[in-house]
């Protein structure tokens, strides 16, 4: 969560004035903005294989890169936590490809893009929607300044939570009796529509779980372990601040088969000229192909609905330290009407809790 230095605060209240979240007209967003909509796939197999879906976030860096400008994503630290990456080559962009599911700390990454467009670079920002409504919020509305800014973000699901990815990652860590070394969230090892979790170990064990299994991604698909925010996003629609929208193009399978070799597709929304101006240059790189919204969208409306907050979502997040954390993951990945009594808060139905828990 964001913390302010009280220390060096000198009061001006900037900060809260320009969050996209405390004061939503700190950025404005026509409602009436319909996107256009295509599938996208790289031609190149291995720009795909390290992309989440079909790589078009790679094919925009190096389009990027090729300008002279930079590019800013979400990288994993030493540690395996997430933090925003300044890149200026294509060697440096490798290790932005790939969603990752938590938290990306921005850093000074705002301060940094503002002084890259003041000398007149030009800037590829992705983040989450949220992210890119603060940056444009950040930056105000100095047009001439934004002018060779572009801004991909994707259809969000929501975050999880940095304390659960730490605290998954510990154990994990401790069941292989080693340090992680390399992680994927979206190997596509097993295919990309069954995609799945993949962590190197440094004593060369390997762990490779499907979403379907895997006690991180079933808590996260579960909407348990999200950010507090993330259950009252406004950007679960179809207006964004961003160029472009990058997703998982599910469903490509009935619309263009042809495109479908499981080892990913993109669907792209643009909602502004730069945007397609982008989607027009990266022509030469990918198979593109414009689709009708509606039948796009169809596997993909989760993302575009209000959250529901799970009534477990209290109670994990105060168990998260206190109960081991394999038993956790696997009881709040199942859902029943006697867990969600559990998890109602009271230090009866507390005990009654961890009691269930430690016996699971
Ligand atoms: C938390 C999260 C939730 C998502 N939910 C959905 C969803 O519900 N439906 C859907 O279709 N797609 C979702 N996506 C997007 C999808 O997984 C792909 O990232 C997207 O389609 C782009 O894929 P790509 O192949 O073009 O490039 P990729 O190389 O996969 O794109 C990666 C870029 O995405 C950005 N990114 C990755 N992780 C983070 C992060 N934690 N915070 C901020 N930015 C990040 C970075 O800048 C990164 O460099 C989500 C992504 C994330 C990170």
């Amino acid at each position: 969560m964001p913390t302010a230095d009280e220390s060096r605060c000198n009061g001006c209240k900037l900060c809260i004035k320009s969050c996209p979240i405390c004061h939503a007209s700190s950025v404005s967003i026509s409602s009436k903005n319909i996107p256009l909509a295509f599938a996208a796939v790289a031609s190149d197999y291995d720009i795909r294989k390290t992309a989440s879906s079909g790589g078009v976030f790679p094919l925009l860096t190096r389009h990027t890169i090729s300008l002279g400008g930079t590019v800013y994503g979400a990288q994993f630290d030493e540690h395996f936590m997430v933090s925003h990456a300044r890149c200026e080559t294509w060697q440096e962009c490798q290790a932005l490809f790939g969603s990752k599911y938590t938290q990306s700390d921005l850093g000074r990454s705002y301060a940094n893009i503002k002084s890259d467009l003041g000398s007149g670079r030009a800037v590829l920002f992705a983040g989450t929607p949220c992210q890119v409504a603060g940056l444009h919020a950040y930056l105000g509305i100095n047009h001439k300044l934004k002018e060779k800014l572009f801004c991909c973000d994707f259809l969000c699901h929501g975050v999880p939570s940095g304390r659960t990815w730490q605290r998954y990652l510990q154990w994990r860590e401790k069941e292989a009796d080693s340090p992680a070394s390399d992680i994927s969230f979206r190997s596509k090892q097993n295919g990309w529509k069954n995609y799945s979790i993949l962590i190197n170990f440094q004593n060369e064990q390997q762990y490779l779980c499907s979403y379907k299994k895997d006690p991180f991604l079933r808590i996260f698909l579960a909407d348990v372990s999200l950010r507090e925010c993330c259950y009252n996003c406004r950007f679960r629609s179809l207006n964004h601040l961003a160029d472009l929208t990058l997703a998982d193009f599910w469903g490509i399978w009935k619309i263009y088969p042809d495109l479908d070799d499981d080892n990913g597709a993109s669907l792209v929304l643009c909602h502004t000229d730069k945007g397609k101006e982008l989607m027009h240059n990266l022509g030469g790189d990918c198979e593109l192909r414009q689709v009708e919204l509606k039948p796009a969208l169809k596997y993909n409306r989760g993302a575009l609905q209000k959250l529901s907050r799970p009534w477990g979502r209290t109670s994990f997040f105060d168990d998260l330290d206190a109960l081991p954390i394999d038993k956790l993951f696997q009881w709040y990945r199942h859902k029943s009407f006697w867990r969600n009594i559990l998890c109602r808060g009271d230090e009866m139905t507390k005990k009654l809790r961890h009691r269930s828990i430690l016996k699971s």
